[in-house]
């Protein structure tokens, strides 16, 4: 099998280590250079989407900006999955959100602006404080204006304006301030036969917008209902692939913020601590094969190496620990990388990340920090 992924960063990566004992061969499209490229090296080996297409069994996708025009030669294709809708969904909220409506999963009340009429109507409807985001090109919290009071509104609105002046078909999807406890997500698949499988819920920590720190939790009554929501939405799609839902989590009920068309972040723990692993389950939903079963089998957190292309090698030596590099450049809060530890029991699990914290320089690794700090607060 010869599976092409638009976008050549560390999913398509990930997705060709995983797919090589299947005998799923991956090549990666960059969208930007148009150069197909494979997915470890780089190596440039063809040109032109039209020539990808034609040498791939099945086309997937690693993120969602992609041009919709390529979505739609991909889609006539008949070969890509999930879907140019699926993909049109996660890269544009305004899309997002009347699906979260249609397949009728909590959300976020939300109003979508794009004159400053709007803007008033969005603050008469929703009401302050209001979380303002770009419909088109947002991610890690990129694009996003907070409006806790209405004397902010003339400061925010000028900004808002020239972002909807830069791109074509710009909008912001205005959403009430959920007053959340912790956010969460959940990975999954949905297969060709219809065949849905997740994963244990991720708790999820950000720092600067960007996810931090990932740990898969265990709580049945939140796993329910974030089971029957992924349902809903990957139903609603005719989803075929791994999906990820994030969710705000108020006092127990959860609310879907966004949706991810694609392997995720939140689901790189499941490279150590699943029976199989989100990239492997992905290939085989889309390549028509039974999916992996997706049990937790050692309790797990992943954590984002950002910025740093260095790790003390005590992180090596430690049991449990797992390094995944992305083989790219140094570049400031870059995702250059992920730590996945491994404990026997989620004792174990919280003493090897309290482990972690005496060696990850602080300023890098904030958040494997405040867990040790609260860990030994709370003890
Ligand atoms: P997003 O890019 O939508 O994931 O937003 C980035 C971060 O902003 C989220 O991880 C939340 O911490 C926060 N955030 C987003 N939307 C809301 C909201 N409606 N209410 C409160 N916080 C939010």
């Amino acid at each position: 099998m010869h599976v092409l992924v638009l976008g050549a960063g560390q999913l398509a990566r990930m997705m060709s280590l995983a797919g090589a004992p299947l005998n799923i061969d991956i090549s990666a499209y960059d969208v930007g250079s148009e150069n197909i490229v494979h997915p470890l090296t780089q190596t440039v080996i063809g040109k032109g989407l039209g020539n990808a297409i034609a040498n791939a069994d099945v086309i997937t996708a690693e993120f969602e900006h992609i041009p919709h025009d390529i979505l739609e030669t991909c889609q006539q294709s008949g070969k890509f999955l999930p879907s140019a809708q699926a993909i049109k969904a996660g890269g544009d909220r305004r899309i997002e959100k009347a699906l979260l409506d249609d397949a009728g999963v909590r959300n976020a009340k939300y109003y979508v602006i794009k004159t400053r009429e709007d803007f008033d109507l969005a603050i008469e409807h929703v009401g302050i404080p209001l979380v303002l985001k770009s419909a088109l090109g947002g991610y890690d919290g990129k694009g996003q204006w907070r409006l806790k009071n209405a004397s902010q509104a003339d400061a925010i609105w000028a900004e808002m304006a020239e972002c909807i002046a830069a791109t074509d078909n710009q909008a912001i999807v205005a959403e009430e301030f959920v007053p959340f406890g912790r956010e969460v997500s959940l990975v999954g698949a949905r297969g060709k036969d219809g065949s849905v499988a997740v994963y244990p819920l991720a708790e999820n920590v950000h720092t600067d917008g960007v996810l931090s720190l990932s740990t898969a939790i265990s709580d049945l009554a939140l796993q329910a209902q974030a089971k029957e929501m992924f349902a809903a939405v990957a139903n609603t799609l005719n989803y075929v692939g791994v999906l990820s839902l994030e969710f705000f989590d108020v006092d127990g009920t959860l609310l879907v913020n966004e949706i991810a068309p694609r392997v995720h972040n939140s689901g790189h723990w499941t490279q150590q601590g699943a029976e199989t692993c989100q990239f492997e389950n992905h290939l085989r939903a889309v390549c028509g094969m039974p999916l992996g079963s997706t049990k937790l089998v050692r309790e797990t957190s992943m954590i984002n190496i950002l910025g740093e292309d260095t790790l003390p090698p005590a992180v090596l030596e430690m049991e449990g620990c797992h390094v995944h590099w992305y083989g790219k450049e140094k570049r400031q809060g870059r995702k250059m990388g992920h730590i996945n530890v491994c404990g026997d029991y989620s004792g174990e699990l919280q003493r090897r990340l309290c482990a972690l914290a005496t060696v990850l320089d602080r300023t890098a690794f904030p958040a494997v920090h405040e867990f040790a700090e609260n860990f030994s607060a709370n003890k």
